[in-house]
């Protein structure tokens, strides 16, 4: 059995309707257990819910310090490749858009490697579109090699793979993985994945798990918000943490909230998901799921990103370029707009302002090879 079995049954519920049903009792109800239900997510999640913001934060807020203390740790995506076979209605690389096409060499990973680094930062994510010919797990473990000489944590965002090629991307040394299923709902999924493998929806849906067997240290999943119903998606997306979490207690289950963002093409996303949502949002993952990890990526504005880091996030990109070698030249088409375009220095002086920590490396392989 996999989350899919569960999802197909959640997909039952009568959400609609229940938003409606939820009152200031059932959430309060919620904010008063110490381990919340699904019910309880419902509630936290639902119109009720918003009139109630301030009691949620100061629960979240006292969650997140019990269980990560002050400590926000600072990592940034590094985009290699950007060729994509699959046609997502929402992203730049899609197949259907017309650009010049970029890969790195090892020689460019290097110095894209080194320049990140020499900012201070020692947890990577390194992306690629997908597309098996172009970027082949050889490809990418070729990159992991140069990137263990920088780094003491590499994640990656690729295409899903089988448990087997993550467990040699592990034995490489990557430690994290990163995989949005973009839409829980499955019709409107099949809907914006027009063309590719991505079309399929159950092998996206079950590759975190596959991570999870495979013996990744850290899981982090997410829906693109806006793509439907933010109420359904928030709750599937946790839902599904909570699966992994229970059935893998050695690997830390992260989760991110990113909102779709200006791209290449001119889809408008079906459900505006507004900031008051988002921290809604945010506030019932932290809630339901005290000790899941909680990505903001800089996706979000700087105002708004700095009043977040309270509310129970910790981990935040920061020096984030969204195109390929974007942190050694110029040219490249984004994946998608950046809100926030501040420095990692800047991001971590606003963290000491704020009385949290940032954490350039709480994590390293102790394994020949690991330079720092
Ligand atoms: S979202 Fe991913 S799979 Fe879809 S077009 Fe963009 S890079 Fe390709």
């Amino acid at each position: 059995m996999s989350f899919y079995e569960s999802l197909t049954i959640l997909e039952r519920i009568p959400f609609r309707e229940l938003w409606q049903k939820y009152t200031k009792d059932d959430v309060m109800r919620a904010l008063a257990k110490e381990k919340l239900d699904k019910e309880d997510l419902l509630a936290l999640l639902s119109p009720a819910a918003s009139w109630h913001l301030e009691e949620m934060a100061q629960k979240a807020q006292r969650i997140t310090r019990s269980h990560f203390g002050y400590a926000v740790q600072l990592f940034t995506p590094m985009y290699v490749a950007d060729y994509c076979v699959n046609h997502c209605t929402y992203c730049s690389f899609s197949a259907i858009h017309d650009f010049p096409r970029k890969k790195l060499s090892l020689e460019q990973v290097e110095a894209e490697a080194a320049a990140i680094a020499s900012s201070g930062l020692r947890h990577i994510l390194l992306l690629t579109g997908e597309s098996r010919k172009d970027s082949p797990v050889g490809y990418v473990k070729d990159c992991v090699k140069v990137l263990r000489k920088y780094f003491s944590s590499i994640s990656i965002e690729v295409n899903p793979l089988s448990t087997e090629e993550y467990q040699e991307l592990a034995d490489t040394g990557v430690d994290g993985l990163t995989l949005f299923q973009e839409v829980y709902h499955q019709e409107t999924y099949r809907k914006l994945h027009v063309k590719g493998p991505k079309r399929n929806f159950r092998a996206r849906l079950d590759a975190p798990e596959r991570g999870c067997q495979a013996g990744f240290r850290s899981v982090n999943i997410g829906a693109l918000l806006g793509l439907y119903d933010w109420r359904q998606e928030a709750f599937m997306t946790a839902m599904h943490a909570r699966y992994l979490q229970d059935r893998y207690p050695g690997c830390e289950i992260s989760l991110s909230p990113p909102r779709f963002r200006p791209y290449l093409g001119s889809f408008n996303p079906e459900s505006d998901v507004t900031d008051r949502a988002l921290v809604q949002i945010i506030l019932a993952y932290r809630l339901f799921l005290p000790r899941s990890g909680i990505t903001l990526s800089t996706r979000e504005p700087a105002e708004l990103r700095d009043r977040l880091v309270h509310l129970g996030v910790t981990k935040m990109s920061a020096g984030v370029s969204t195109e390929v070698g974007g942190h050694t030249s110029d040219g490249g088409t984004p994946q998608f707009e950046i809100s926030d375009s501040r420095s990692v220095p800047e991001i971590r002086d606003m963290l000491y302002g704020s009385g949290l920590q940032p954490v350039f490396k709480d994590w390293d392989i102790l394994a020949e090879g690991s330079v720092r």
